[in-house]
């Protein structure tokens, strides 16, 4: 099961956000059919939103929404407080060749554009707050320098972040996925900064560790080197959506009177794809009928 683990380190003044993601990032490429680079990316993205999500505490849903001109055309991720993700992808099959390193060229599939975190709160119970934004350009389109980069402008905290997706040839096609996030407070010592900067520097690549069986605990320490921590919370994450066929069916009548008869006549039923986890939901003529008699009584 995968896991996702928050601590903090050197008296509060660091705090550090791990997940092992290979699961997750697995069930993302199954159900959108992703290129390679596409899965690379989406599997940092996704992997980032949840370190992101853990490190803040006021939220229902957090959303991470990349617009871009890459080929890859958009790429959105969003998260509970409990731990389940989700994501879209615009273009699942765009491909580039590798880099000349053999790396998977994630920067130039994303290109320019913009990272937007939204962030809302109390809309399950009724208490809707109004949502947070926060928006900055995309710098390097590596996914993780792009959350750094967000962090250190829309949140002031600087802070370092590693994201990594490890993909085979084979089913299920992601060998190891993860990530680590680690954010400096204001009181943190110049020392420790120093520290941290230099681990993270020789650090080796971390999906490698994940492939080996890595924890979430391990990355952390991997992240922190000699640095003593605590852990405040692990907790299991998976990849959900809250789509249902009573959700399909809502959606539908939402279009309206003449709408529906007219896919009642014209094709006899209607077809909806989710576009966060790609399930399909197929109502037939008896569903459709339902739906028109609703809006008559
Ligand atoms: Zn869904």
């Amino acid at each position: 099961m995968d896991k996702l683990l928050h601590g903090t380190a050197a008296d509060g003044t660091v705090r550090v956000m791990a997940a092992v993601t290979t699961q997750i990032v697995a069930e993302a490429v199954r159900r959108h059919q992703t290129s390679p680079t596409v899965s690379a990316a989406f599997g940092r993205v996704l992997t980032g939103t949840l370190l992101l999500g853990a490190s803040l505490k006021e939220f229902d849903r957090l959303t991470v929404k990349i617009e871009c001109k890459g080929a890859v055309g958009g790429i959105i991720s969003e998260t509970t407080a409990a731990g389940k993700v989700r994501g879209y992808v615009r273009n699942p099959q765009a491909e580039l060749p590798t880099n000349d390193n053999g790396k998977f060229n994630v920067s130039g599939i994303v290109g320019e554009g913009m990272f937007h975190v939204i962030r809302e709160s109390g809309y399950d119970i009724g208490l809707y707050r109004e949502p947070y934004y926060g928006s900055v350009p995309i710098i390097s389109g590596e996914i993780g320098e792009d959350f750094a980069y967000y962090l250190a402008k829309s949140e002031q905290i600087p802070s370092a972040v590693l994201l990594g997706v490890l993909l085979q040839k084979t089913e299920p096609f992601v060998s190891a996925a993860g990530g680590v996030m680690l954010q400096i407070m204001p009181g943190a010592n110049e020392h420790i900064v120093t520290m941290i900067e230099d681990t993270i520097r020789h650090a080796p690549q971390l999906t490698s560790f994940v492939r080996e069986g890595a924890t979430a605990q391990d990355l952390t320490q991997l992240a922190l080197g000699e640095i003593e921590y605590s852990i405040l919370e692990e907790k299991p994450i998976e990849f959900a959506c809250n789509c249902s066929p009573q959700r399909a069916v809502a959606l539908i009548g939402s279009l309206g009177k003449a709408e529906v008869e007219s896919m009642l006549r014209e094709d006899k039923g209607a077809l909806m794809t989710c576009g966060f986890c790609n399930e399909h939901y197929r109502l037939g003529e008896r569903q459709l009928q339902e739906i028109l008699d609703s809006f008559d009584s």
